[in-house]
């Protein structure tokens, strides 16, 4: 074993090291990772005591500071109030919920919540094998942690999307107090509308998960939750939302029944899942709901638009793209099904050797048990799009994908290229530069 000081010395190098190599070598195409802007970067760097600082106690029904315990608390307070007004006037809600430190958190405290305020613990979920992210799932925290009992969806692999009339036929027979949206593969809005009404019938919450689609949701370009039935939305603030990493609730609280809820859903909040909730990225997820405001629907536009030119590239080029009846894609990513040029696993191997970042991914019809082996690849558009690629440029980085995939240069011989690639598109668009940016475009 090192002593301390190595270990402290190889761990800063470390660091060192991954700044150059994901944020300056290689291009990032992970579905859930997002980009922030400089000004996003440096109002962290400028919110320093505040991440030092603790903060709990209750909220009201508008998302406010209600009660806090600790003295000194005069402008966190402000700012915990005026981050929740950020998300609720972009997202048009009358309540919002900015201390969740993640996704996972926000789905912890909405899924508890609900459970409480509809006191059933049957919830419907997407199957995991078809997109669901693992917290909706009993083997993970609605299950294992939360004691929820999960119904599946029924999901329809032609359509690639939760199949309406089954699945109420499900909801119909089995009562949940839960109905989830939303997913981790997620190409195609969900039928909420067509499905709001029967949970109405049962008396069911609806919770729409928007992790990896909420920029989207934001730019105006996916699908409206709360417009279209849902209850309330949970997300990230960091996958195609390019804010810091945390996560947020929201809701628009019109009936008794969802007042209840958000009663519910703040005290699994605070007191059950959180202490003091990492006030320090507030500041800065304004901002980016500023620029969601300013850039949103345009990077949003292009963030599909770039999926959907890369799925059509790649499908004339050989590779089998998933859901190509269905124009392949409306969000940030795509799914390949890479079977006939060898295993998942090995294509994301050699694609990272050449610096292109993605992930292999079980599809709906892979044998669920065989993770390590998985026929899919999972491509986002999200980050590429934000450092200003246009269609163009998606089809000269999908030639060099194709060069991996088809095994026609080795990953070694295209990493010069994706560099050099990565170096021309460097700074961050659709947003600001720094901090005094922001600011000049909310006074104007
Ligand atoms: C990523 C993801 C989460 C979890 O978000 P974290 O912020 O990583 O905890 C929850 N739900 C879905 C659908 C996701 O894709």
């Amino acid at each position: 074993m090192k002593n301390l000081s190595n270990i402290v010395s190889d761990l800063i190098e470390a660091a060192m090291k991954h700044e150059q190599y994901r944020g300056k070598e290689c291009i990032n195409m992970i579905a859930s990772e997002g980009l922030k802007s400089p000004a996003v970067c440096q109002m962290l760097d400028m919110s320093h005591d505040l991440s030092t600082r603790y903060a709990e106690g209750e909220n009201d029904s508008g998302g406010h500071v209600k009660k806090r315990y600790y003295q000194g608390q005069k402008y966190m307070s402000e700012i915990e109030d005026y981050a929740a007004d950020a998300i609720k006037s972009l997202f048009r809600t009358t309540w919002a919920d900015v201390r969740l430190i993640s996704g996972t958190h926000a789905n912890t405290a909405t899924f508890k919540g609900l459970a409480l305020a509809s006191k059933n613990n049957k919830m419907v979920v997407t199957p995991l094998s078809c997109g669901a992210h693992i917290s909706h799932d009993y083997t993970g925290l609605a299950g294992s942690i939360l004691g929820l009992v999960n119904i599946n969806h029924v999901y329809d692999v032609n359509e690639f999307n939760i199949d309406p009339e089954k699945s109420a036929q499900i909801i119909r027979s089995t009562k949940p107090g839960i109905v989830t949206f939303g997913g981790s593969l997620f190409l195609f809005p969900h039928p909420i509308k067509e499905l709001r009404a029967v949970c109405d019938e049962v008396g069911a919450y609806v919770a729409y998960d928007a992790a990896h689609v909420l920029g989207l949701i934001a730019g105006n370009q996916f699908q409206d939750p709360l417009r279209e039935g849902a209850d309330f939305i949970t997300a990230s603030t960091h996958k195609t939302f390019p804010g810091p990493q945390g996560g947020v609730i929201m809701g628009i609280p019109d009936t008794a029944a969802k007042e209840k809820a958000v009663r519910k859903i703040q005290h699994a909040v605070f007191p059950l899942t959180a202490s003091s909730t990492h006030l320090g990225r507030l500041p800065a997820l304004g901002i980016a709901c500023l620029e969601m405001k300013a850039f949103g629907q345009e990077l949003a536009a292009q963030i599909v638009k770039n999926a959907q030119t890369a799925g059509q590239y790649l499908y004339e080029n050989g590779v089998k793209v998933v859901a190509e009846c269905k124009g392949f894609t409306r969000s940030h990513q795509l799914a390949l099904d890479i079977r006939s040029f060898g295993d998942g696993n090995k294509i994301a191997q050699d694609l990272e050797d050449a610096n292109i970042i993605l992930n292999k991914n079980l599809l709906p019809y892979d044998d669920q048990s065989d993770k390590e082996n998985p026929a899919g690849l999972r491509v986002g558009f999200q980050d590429v799009t934000r450092h200003g690629m246009r269609e163009g440029d998606i089809k000269h980085l999908c030639d060099l994908m194709l060069d991996i995939i088809t095994g026609k240069r080795t990953p070694q011989q295209v990493q010069v290229a994706v560099v050099a690639l990565k170096k021309e598109f460097s700074s961050v668009k659709y947003g600001f530069q720094n901090v005094e940016e922001a600011l000049k475009y909310a006074n104007a």
